[in-house]
């Protein structure tokens, strides 16, 4: 009944969905009819990092929803959890990123990063990267960097270039006419690529030298999933404009852009009011993601980081992982090629084992589990995964 409304009234959009259907999800676990059960490696894509159904979160939406829902539009009335995540995210986060604009999704704070970054420097010229995903509406798919993604959308924004992640020799074409430079701290939906050391130094002081401003996109990576609460303090550096989303809201729609006040303060004036959101910020969204900010910081759970990951690089060694990329809890493990890489989720989907792709590549499976996942559970989920790789490359 459930799978015929969805495939009949639900907007498709994948060419084949993966159609299980979710009854109830606690921990790294999703339940769907008949007993059936699935070990969640991919938190949902980076948002569940605390596990799903974590009860701290769950109570701390129970107790918002019992102080009002939604008062007024953003950036009016003061509202308590709002007002406390902000000034959560700028201790963490120090001089330079403590004013955050809060927003609902991924693609909507890319938007508003974009528009502050022109408004800001009076410049118009956006830099970002091949193989980028910064989401689907027009701006946010202006900077994404797979030309065939775009196939039919456009016109999109004037004025855009690309240049190639980690070559530093395309540095020169960031220049003067340069508004920003968006970037994703590690390049996600293009198969986890880390950045080379020193390279966002380099890019930083390019910016500096040319008055451009430096976006980073930490939407995949921000919330613990590198092993530190965010990327950037990995690789240490800070950009201009940082932009959260994903596991932000603690498994509701949150997203954030965060700058200086100076910078942020451009909005204000001449016109006011230079950036608008009804929903921005949700009471409940903020309300779990500080429920979730807590967690992190409370259990120490990027303290088990280290040794989580060691266990996905011992156990993930197969003749047809061609190879095994990422940092912290956020893997991709490459095979060679389409069939094989499809042919093994849907194996270990069979298994027990829920994984997805990648957007900009398509030999890839996604390793990201929730940062709460046991050890036990971790070398059981490699374990299926090994299974699902000998079933399918034996047939
Ligand atoms: N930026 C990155 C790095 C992402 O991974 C995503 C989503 O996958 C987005 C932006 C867009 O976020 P949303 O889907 O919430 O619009």
């Amino acid at each position: 009944m459930n799978e015929e409304l969805f495939y009949r009234h639900v907007a498709q959009t994948s060419p084949e969905s993966i159609g299980i259907e979710v009854q109830y999800a606690k921990g790294i676990f999703l339940y769907g009819p008949n007993e059936k059960k699935w070990i969640d490696i991919t938190s949902g894509i980076c948002v569940s990092n605390v596990g799903h159904g974590a009860p701290e979160i769950l109570q701390a939406i129970e107790e918002q929803s019992k102080a009002y829902l939604h008062p007024m539009v953003y950036g009016e009335v003061i509202m308590e959890p709002q007002s406390r995540y902000a000034g959560m995210l700028a201790e963490e986060l120090g001089e330079g990123l403590d004013c955050v604009y809060f927003g609902n999704s991924g693609a909507e704070v890319i938007e508003g990063a974009l528009k502050l970054a022109k408004k800001y420097t009076s410049r118009s010229q956006i830099i970002s990267f091949h193989n980028a995903y910064h989401g689907s509406t027009h701006g946010a798919m202006s900077v994404t960097g797979a030309e065939k993604k775009k196939k039919g959308y456009g016109p999109l924004l004037p004025e855009v270039s690309f240049i190639h992640f980690n070559e530093e020799e395309e540095f020169k074409k960031i220049n003067e006419q340069t508004a920003c430079v968006i970037v994703e701290a590690i390049q996600g939906a293009g198969g986890i690529i880390l950045p080379k050391a020193g390279y966002f130094q380099a890019l930083k002081a390019r910016c500096e030298q040319v008055g451009a401003l430096l976006i980073l996109d930490e939407i995949q990576t921000g919330l613990g999933r590198t092993g530190k609460m965010f990327a950037h303090q990995l690789f240490d550096f800070k950009p201009d404009i940082l932009v959260l989303a994903k596991a932000l809201g603690g498994g509701l729609p949150l997203g954030a852009f965060i700058s200086s006040k100076k910078i942020m303060s451009v909005f204000q004036h001449n016109p006011v009011l230079g950036h608008l959101t009804t929903y921005g910020g949700h009471p409940l969204s903020c309300a779990a993601g500080i429920a979730l900010f807590e967690k992190i910081r409370q259990d120490k759970l990027l303290d088990r980081i280290p040794a989580l990951e060691k266990i996905i690089k011992e156990k993930l060694q197969h003749p047809a992982i061609q190879m095994l990329r990422g940092s912290g809890l956020m893997y991709a493990v490459i095979f060679k090629d389409f069939e094989e890489s499809e042919a093994i989720r849907k194996e270990a989907l069979k298994q027990g084992l829920l994984s997805i792709g990648f957007l900009n590549i398509d030999n890839g499976l996604r390793i990201c589990p929730p940062l709460t996942i046991s050890e036990e559970e971790l070398r059981e989920a490699c374990d299926i995964l090994l299974q699902a790789i000998d079933t399918v490359v034996k047939n």
